[in-house]
This record gives structure tokens, sequence and C-alpha cells, in this order.
């Protein structure tokens, strides 16, 4: 791959970090809010309501899962940026095989090519 093209894969990879990490902040922010405000019983009058509090749990959840996600494509972009700069970026960790390019700008943190991805998806979560 080209270092212009290297470049504008890094800083497309460093962009999305950055509104990543803002939307986990975001998340744990909300969480904290929630606790102190249970602590104080303020909602005590929702969670007293089966249906209010599966409803919660789920809200919960969801933002959590959510998060986790996040977290761990977070650690996929570091492992992009990581390969960027040892020179193996746009290769499948997985066979070495170049990873097509509209693949890498619609996921550019992938470390795998489609192949492989499809491959593992059935054993695991990956991305
Ligand atoms: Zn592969």
């Amino acid at each position: 791959m080209r270092t212009r093209e290297l470049q504008r894969f890094k800083k497309m990879l460093m962009v999305l970090r950055e509104e990543i990490e803002g939307e986990i902040g975001r998340f744990e922010s909300n969480m904290l809010h929630k606790n102190r405000k249970e602590t104080t019983g303020e909602v005590s009058s929702f969670t007293t309501h089966p249906a209010d509090m599966g409803a919660e749990t789920a809200e919960y959840e969801k933002a959590y899962v959510l998060a986790s996600t996040e977290n761990e494509i977070l650690s996929l972009i570091d492992d992009a940026l990581a390969r960027i700069d040892k020179g193996t970026y746009g290769l499948c960790v997985e066979c070495g095989e170049k990873i097509p390019f509209e693949r890498l700008r619609a996921i550019p943190y992938t470390p795998y090519c489609v192949d492989c991805k499809e491959k593992m998806e059935n054993e695991e979560y990956v991305m």
C-alpha cells in the first residue's frame, strides 16, 4: 500500500478512535449519573413496577453491550494503527492475503479478509 493511502487510513482510524472514546465516555458518565440517582432513591417510583424494571434492565444491558463492543472496536483500532506502523496494514492477520480496499474503507480496523472472517464467524465473535 502506498504511503499516502496508509496515511489516509491512519487518519480515518484516529478519527474513529476519538468518536468511540467520546461515546464510551458518555456511557460511563450516564452510568455514574444513574447510580447517584439510585442511591438517593430518586427513581424508586419507577423501579417498583416490574415492567419498568425490566425495561430499565434491558436498557442498561443494551448500553452495556454497546460499550463493550465499542471497547473491542477500540482495541481493534489500536491493533490496526500498530499494523500501519509495522507496515503490515491491509493484510489479513490470518492468511496474509490483501484485504480489498472497499472492505478497508468500510471497516478500516478489520484484521481479516472476508474469507477468514466468514470462516471464524460461527466460532466466536470477531469483527
Ligand atoms: Zn484471510
